[in-house]
């Protein structure tokens, strides 16, 4: 996976290009990290490769798609429109495996389930794949995160301060 600062990028650079109610940035910030949750099975003994190991459904579009549906279901907590909450919690969440598609390692992402049980990747994998837990405050985690300020943060800024200063004009 890209670390929690690519993960976190896209709900980040949204809010930078428009306004977004703080209880919905907060959901896609919880919802582009939450796949990862599965890196718990771990914990309990999930074998590597099967459906709930990491990379399994939690990365699939299936999965995002559940998601949004519950931003939906709580948009009024949210305070925007339905649409509105579930089509940016589906970004959200669904950046998470795309971005993880991308990385040089780690387990092929299940982004097909429950279609197919492929683990894939995408042909061009440029972001440095991100050690997990404190392996991350390391020498590896600095280069994890220069890889993402190339391929990630500095894109998603461009693209989210061209959207605002258009929006603005
Ligand atoms: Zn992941």
């Amino acid at each position: 996976m890209p670390s929690f600062v690519g993960h976190f990028t896209s709900p980040l650079a949204t809010r930078i290009a428009r306004v977004l109610p703080p209880r919905l940035l907060v959901a896609g910030l919880v919802a582009s990290m939450l796949p990862d949750l599965d890196t718990i099975g771990a914990l309990f003994g999930v074998e590597r490769d099967t459906l709930f190991a990491h990379r399994g459904i939690t990365h699939s579009f299936a999965f995002a798609l559940v998601v949004a549906g519950i931003a939906m279901l709580g948009s009024n907590w949210l305070q925007v429109s339905r649409p509105r909450a579930g089509l940016f919690v589906l970004a959200c969440a669904l950046s998470h495996p795309l971005l993880d598609l991308l990385t040089n390692g780690g387990p092929g992402v299940m982004i097909g389930w429950p279609l197919s049980d492929a683990r894939v990747f995408a042909p061009w994998r440029p972001i440095e794949v991100s050690p997990l837990g404190v392996g991350f405050f390391s020498a590896r985690g600095l280069t994890v995160v220069a890889s993402e300020l190339v391929w990630i943060v500095t894109p998603s800024l461009l693209i989210a301060f061209a959207a605002r200063r258009r929006a603005t004009q």
